[in-house]
């Protein structure tokens, strides 16, 4: 059995873990990145926003990752319940808050890979590609001059599938929604489930898609198409489970005039052309993101139902914001009381109105009832017809004005503040 002794120990090499391995590195701190980074090719791509680019810009691995994304220039929302209040279509154009995009989508699994060999060549990073076990036991808790062995000057234990132990003064849990590191400091979860399912894959398309990401508001769900480089597009359809699993059961030319026929010819003629992964709609909150000498980021702390490209979003902006409240005291330690004191009043607001935004959004339509139709088509008419309305949504939702994280500021905002 060996110790080893870091200033920071990430567990999971989630993006969500390989970016905050990334970040506590290039600050300079001693860090560990415990566990295999393997992500599976299930069709599954995440829309990164305009502040987790920047994001992937400071940690210097956008380049690597910028060729194999394509960017959203515009975000159509399609009214396809065939309500009474039948709300108008509506264009998000990300030039109107002066963007070039809003976001870029790149597959999971490549932006995992990219993530990977970055964390590879970067200096004063370790990989140990071993599970974790959790948590060290109190008696393997080191305080030196501390009793209790949590103290400020502590530092606390993690404990590997082969025996070995790591020791750090923060450590921060990325290891994903059934995080064993959670469970063990004893911290609360909240599950829910939707009566939906969501079906992944990716498809290539005759017509060009222009850029545009279109989500069609359907009764069951959005059916949403997200574009790749070329002339293809990510499918996220979220739809009854029943009609999910029989999509999923359909050879790939059934499956594919399925998709055509439900995004109205938009893109004509469609080919599948990757796996297909079929995702149960769920949800979990945490009570706290922290513990003593712990951190909790990424789909440790939150889970959302994939509507509205917020899950990965805010899961950097956790590891942005862990990352501000590490270094803003000029602290030796990262895991020092006041700096996860900082950081859990900074994940507190922003889960809790992007979780409930979502809830929101995806129960109005679920409801199919005449109220919930009224308001959800009353605002979406408020939304085409208002542009100052519409430009501070797209502002808020894409680049919030309020605890933006550093390294989550545009290039030229960052550069004023260093
Ligand atoms: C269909 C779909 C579409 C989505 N689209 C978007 C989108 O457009 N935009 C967006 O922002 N988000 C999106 N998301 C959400 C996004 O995919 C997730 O938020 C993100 O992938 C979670 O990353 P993570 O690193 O937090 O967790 P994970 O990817 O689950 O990583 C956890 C890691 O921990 C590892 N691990 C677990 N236990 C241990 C252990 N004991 N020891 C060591 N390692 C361990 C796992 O192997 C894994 O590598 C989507 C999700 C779905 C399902």
């Amino acid at each position: 059995m060996t110790d080893r002794t870091f200033d920071v120990v990430v567990v999971g090499a989630g993006a969500a873990g390989l970016s905050a391995a990334l970040a506590f590195a290039r600050e300079g701190f001693s860090t560990a990145l415990v566990g295999e980074a393997r992500a599976a090719r299930d069709g599954r791509t995440v829309a990164l926003l305009d502040g987790s680019v920047s994001f992937f810009e400071a940690l210097g691995v956008w380049d690597a990752i910028a060729p194999e994304a394509a960017p959203l220039e515009t975000m159509r929302l399609v009214d396809a319940t065939d309500n009474l209040f039948r709300a108008p279509t509506v264009d998000f154009k990300a030039p109107e808050i002066d963007l070039d995009a809003f976001g870029w989508n790149v597959e999971n699994a490549t932006l995992v890979a990219r993530l990977t060999e970055a964390v590879g060549e970067t200096p004063g990073l370790t990989h140990i590609p071993v599970a974790s076990e959790g948590l060290g036991g109190t008696q393997e808790v080191i305080a030196p001059g501390e009793e209790a062995g949590l103290g400020e000057s502590g530092r606390r234990a993690v404990r590997l599938a082969d025996g070995s132990v790591l020791l750090a003064s923060l450590i921060v849990a990325a290891d994903g929604r059934g995080s064993k590191l959670r469970e063990d400091a004893g911290i609360r979860t909240r599950t829910w489930a939707y009566p939906q399912k969501a079906l992944t894959t990716i498809l290539a398309h005759e017509r060009d898609h222009r850029d545009v990401s279109s989500e069609f508001h359907t009764r069951h769900g959005p059916f949403t198409l997200v574009p790749l480089p070329g002339r293809r597009s990510s499918l996220v359809w979220v739809t009854a489970p029943e009609k999910a699993e029989a999509l999923a059961a359909l050879d790939d030319a059934a499956l594919a005039r399925a998709v055509e026929r439900q995004a109205r010819s938009l893109l004509g003629g469609m080919r599948v052309e990757g796996p297909r992964g079929v995702v149960p709609m769920t949800g979990m909150s945490v009570a706290r993101y922290t513990a003593d000498r712990l951190a909790l980021v990424g789909e440790t702390a939150h889970v959302f139902p994939p509507i509205g490209a917020q899950g990965l979003n805010l899961g950097l902006r956790d590891v942005a914001s862990l990352r501000d409240a590490a270094v803003a005291r000029g602290t030796e330690d990262p895991g020092a009381r006041a700096a996860l004191s900082a950081y859990e009043r900074s994940r507190a607001l922003d889960v809790r109105t992007r979780t409930m935004g979502v809830d929101m959004l995806n129960r109005t339509l679920l409801a199919g009832i005449l109220p919930a139709d009224f308001l959800r088509g009353a605002g979406l008419h408020a939304l085409s017809a208002v542009g100052p309305l519409r430009r501070l949504l797209m502002r808020e939702g894409v680049t919030p004005t309020i605890g933006t994280p550093q390294l989550m500021r545009r290039r030229e905002a960052r550069a004023v503040a260093f």
